[in-house]
């Protein structure tokens, strides 16, 4: 079957590691016709990143918002071959990628190389921890499916053993503190859902942890939801202090241990006092960090060395230092902030500039086959193979007129529980900024419009129909 098809010698191969934001929506719009195209990542599904955090409380079910990469490749014109693997290293002078599958099930190949002509990596971030003790021992992350599922476990498991017979009063009070570490938009929606999930749902199903149940939101900075208006983050922290979750601002936590994290905030004289809050669930969400694949390639191109935060890009994402290495989404530094936005905008972009590149090649080649058959011919069949070369020169010429990329910000939205969402958008007019539950309306319906497939749009949308119908699943999987 086609399927199986050998790679093509005549084409160059194009390797895409990563199923996120920025690799999806490339090869949503690549024309794999022109490419060997080799996709490799260790998850083989496009995660819809926004609708995470309501996976935490069973709000929706994580499968919704999951859309196997093998469903939407094998709609490609051309094959494409894809590999669940983790990129351990890229060799930017050999031009290879040493790949291993990190999955339960090895056979005999489990960690092998593939070289490339052409390189895009899209591999995203890891959670930032700052090498703050304890933080990856004892807390939950929200970054992936499992990191979710591991959260919706923990919440039940707090309110189960909070529960149990002669647990001492302090005790109930500990486990049934959840404390969200990171005031930026992860962290917000997060302490939103799970306050809403306590409010309509666990307060009626476990009336006794009603008194105790409290949600605490810590961030180093005076505000959370630094890239909103000061009216939304004000808006928010009313919210906030009306929902009765805490937002400790000004506070930065040191030490994390299994029971309790140690947090620096100035007291009324302005003295730094170290303080023990004690909690049953951490959820940790103090943003992107370098990956150890990104860091390596960074570290083997001199011209990446001043770069800190990843992969520092020219206009057209071409990673500075090389000539057939790309970079999209968090792992590139373009002077955007990393969002699925922005990724997937360097993800279009780069489709398109990849289908121009194959059309100016294939020009390019006319270009050379009728330079030959004009020094051939004489009189008027001269003039008529000079005629075809400028036209072609002149298609040549508008293809390779594509511009540099340019990122259009379409606006932030986030959801902040209990029904009000905050959302600075851009109109033509400048920028609207609105809270509350208009503005919520509004976010279920942008965000269920960019889920990636009509199932996943019908999946979200039951799951809405089903928890509001009958609350959330309180079972502890
Ligand atoms: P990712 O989407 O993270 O994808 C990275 C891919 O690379 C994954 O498939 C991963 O498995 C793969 N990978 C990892 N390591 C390797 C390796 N070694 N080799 C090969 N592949 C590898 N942004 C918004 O604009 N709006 C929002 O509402 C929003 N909500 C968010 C909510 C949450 C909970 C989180 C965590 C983020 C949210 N973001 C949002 C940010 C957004 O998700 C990221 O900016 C976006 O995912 C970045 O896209 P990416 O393609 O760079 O990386
Ligand atoms: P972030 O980088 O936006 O925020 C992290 C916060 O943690 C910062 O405000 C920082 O001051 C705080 N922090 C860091 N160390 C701390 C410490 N030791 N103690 C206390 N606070 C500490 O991270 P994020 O929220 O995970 O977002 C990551 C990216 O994803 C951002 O670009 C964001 O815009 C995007 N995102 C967007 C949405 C949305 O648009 N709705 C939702 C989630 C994420």
């Amino acid at each position: 079957p086609e399927d199986q098809a050998e790679p093509d010698p005549n084409k160059k191969t194009l390797v895409v590691l990563g199923t996120g934001w920025g690799s999806v929506s490339l090869l949503k719009k690549l024309d794999t016709e022109n490419y060997n195209v080799v996709v490799i990542s260790p998850r083989n599904y496009f995660l819809f990143t926004p609708l995470l955090p309501s996976c935490t409380t069973g709000t929706i079910e994580h499968r919704s918002i999951m859309e196997p990469v093998r469903n939407f490749l094998r709609h490609k014109k051309a094959s494409v071959k894809f590999y669940e693997a983790e990129a351990t290293k890229i060799d930017a002078a050999k031009k290879v990628v040493y790949i291993n599958d990190e999955s339960e099930v090895k056979g005999d190949s489990s960690a092998t190389e593939v070289p490339f002509d052409m390189l895009v990596v899209g591999v995203g971030a890891e959670n930032a921890t700052f090498g703050i003790k304890g933080v990856t021992e004892h807390s939950c992350f929200l970054k992936e499916v499992n990191d979710a599922q591991r959260i919706r476990k923990r919440i039940m498991d707090c309110c189960e053993t909070a529960t149990f017979k002669d647990q001492p009063p302090e005790e109930i009070k500990r486990l049934l503190h959840m404390v969200v570490v990171g005031g930026g938009p992860t962290g917000v929606e997060f302490a939103g859902e799970l306050q809403d999930f306590f409010e309509s749902d666990l307060r009626k199903w476990i009336p006794d942890i009603a008194d105790n149940f409290k949600v605490t939101l810590v961030e180093a900075l005076p505000t959370v939801l630094p890239m909103f208006s000061k009216q939304l983050i004000d808006y928010t922290e009313k919210t906030f202090d009306e929902e009765k979750i805490e937002i400790r601002t000004k506070t930065m936590v040191k030490n994390v241990t299994d029971k309790y994290i140690e947090a620096e905030h100035a007291d009324a004289s302005g003295k730094k006092v170290l303080e023990q809050i004690p909690y049953g669930l951490l959820v940790w969400a103090t943003g992107n960090a370098l990956r150890p694949v990104v860091r390596d390639l960074m570290a083997q191109i001199p011209a990446q060395k001043d770069s800190r935060r990843g992969l520092a890009v020219n206009e057209y994402m071409v990673v500075k230092g090389t000539e057939n290495i790309w970079a999209v989404g968090d792992c590139a530094v373009a002077n955007y902030a990393p969002t699925a936005q922005v990724a997937s905008q360097e993800g279009a972009f780069l489709a398109r500039l990849f289908n121009q590149m194959a059309k100016t090649e294939v020009l390019e080649q006319e270009l050379v086959q009728l330079s030959e058959e004009q020094s051939k011919k004489t009189g008027e069949e001269r003039n008529s193979v000079f005629a075809e070369i400028k036209d072609v020169q002149k298609r040549l010429r508008r293809v390779k007129q594509m511009g540099p990329f340019e990122y259009s910000h379409q606006g932030s939205l986030a959801y902040i529980g209990s029904e009000k969402a905050v959302a600075d958008i851009s109109v033509w007019t400048g920028n609207l900024a609105s809270g509350g539950t208009l503005t919520y309306l509004f976010w279920r319906s942008a965000y269920l419009s960019m889920c990636f497939s009509t199932r996943n749009r019908i999946l979200v949308l039951l799951d809405w129909i089903k928890s509001s119908m009958f609350g959330r699943d309180v079972s502890r999987e």
